[in-house]
């Protein structure tokens, strides 16, 4: 960090060590990828033991099957899918197929909502946040959505959401929200992409399961590979059928490590050994008690900051109260900084923005260790608070 910046040198269970030798709860987790642990000895023995039998084929493998078979049991909404490399890469062939299935272009997302690199209203200069024409609207402002869908409702190919924002600040949807998205797309024939990459985390199904919607296309990553490389897009087969290489005017899905055998294997073992729907349970258990634990803190030492979230996933933000949706008041870069290297300092590796990814290997201590820490943030830097 600045002005000093560390350099990982390795990572075993829930711990980071740089190459000083210091060593950090890791709070962050690979930006909540490694939600397994860093190299949990079951997936480590799974891969070691591919190794000597190839890390891709070209063709198709069993371990994709597998995978595929997981994911669909936990999300009944996706009839077909696809691998691909990353989170990214998963929304942009969702967002193509939204396009040709629908022969539509506009597309509707919310304000503050990040899909990766390539639509990011969290991350990125207004000017350049999308290669297409899209309207954002407030999150849970059911409102402003119907709004939108009865003016644009023919021309909209796709409304894209997060179940919570998550690189929009650990942001809470609203179940009337959730509903509404799933009312309207239906009405206008649109085409609703439930982005589970980050909240495939929070529950054995999604949030899409704890909300009960069924969206046409879902797009998955980060936990799914157990650590490795990946992506997957899916959802109604009639949509999915669209990429049916057999058929003429398929849509291309082409890529060398689509289907690599390393992240097959990877996520199949987290899946099905690792993050079960009991140790889901357990990380969001100790998410959400230690976000009523750091907001109790925060009102104990009138400081005016909050955290949000849900489950295994919190952020850090400016006011009293929970924001609903994006730009609630910024924390000043200065209070972001100071609490960043107060964190690294006292041993705790947390996103730079203030977000917290638990994993499988976070511990109560961990979790009271870090509340402590911030007990004497608010104190030591009162004033500038
Ligand atoms: N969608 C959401 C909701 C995400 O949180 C992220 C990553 O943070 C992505 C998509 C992009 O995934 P990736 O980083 O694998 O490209």
């Amino acid at each position: 960090m600045s002005p000093y910046p560390i350099t990982i040198d390795h990572a075993e269970g829930a711990m980071l060590v740089d190459l000083d030798g210091n060593r950090y709860v890791d709070l962050g987790n690979d930006y909540a990828v490694a939600m397994s642990g860093h190299s949990n000895a079951v997936i480590a023995d799974a891969i070691k033991a591919q190794f000597d039998h190839g890390l891709g084929f070209g063709g198709r493998s069993k371990h994709e099957t597998r995978l595929a078979e997981i994911l669909q049991a936990r999300f009944p909404s996706v009839e077909r899918l696809r691998f691909c490399n990353s989170g990214t890469e998963a929304n942009l062939y969702a967002f193509l197929l939204a396009r040709a299935a629908t022969n539509r272009s506009l597309f509707v997302m919310i304000d503050g909502g990040y899909h990766g690199g390539a639509l990011s209203k969290a991350m990125s200069d207004d000017r350049f946040f999308a290669p297409f024409d899209v309207i954002t609207v407030p999150y849970n402002d059911v409102a402003a959505l119907e709004a939108v869908f009865e003016k644009h409702g023919p021309q909209i190919a796709c409304f894209a959401m997060e179940l919570m924002l998550n690189s929009g600040g650990c942001i809470v949807c609203d179940e009337g929200f959730a509903q509404a998205a799933q009312r309207l797309c239906a009405k206008h024939e649109s085409i609703l992409l439930v982005d589970e990459v980050m909240t495939s985390r929070l529950h054995v199904g999604g949030l899409q399961a704890h909300y009960g919607i069924k969206p046409d296309l879902t797009t998955l990553g980060k936990m799914i590979g157990g650590g490795f490389t990946i992506g997957a897009f899916g959802g109604r087969a009639d949509l999915m059928r669209l990429f049916d290489q057999t058929q003429q005017g398929a849509i291309a899905h082409n890529g060398s490590f689509n289907n690599n055998v390393m992240s097959m294997i990877a996520g199949y073992v987290a899946l099905t050994q690792i993050l079960t729907a009991e140790r889901i349970d357990t990380a969001n258990a100790l998410g959400d008690g230690l976000r009523k634990q750091l907001n109790a803190l925060c009102a104990k030492h009138k400081a005016p900051l909050v955290w949000s979230g849900q489950g295994s996933v919190l952020a850090l933000h400016l006011g009293t109260t929970e924001p609903k949706r994006f730009n609630p008041p910024p924390l000043s870069a200065e209070i972001r900084a100071l609490f960043h290297a107060h964190m690294l300092d006292q041993g705790f590796w947390i996103a730079g923005r203030g977000m917290l990814a638990l994993s499988v290997e976070t511990q109560r201590a961990h979790i009271d260790g870090f509340a402590d820490c911030v007990e004497r943030f608010l104190v030591e830097q009162s004033e500038v608070l």
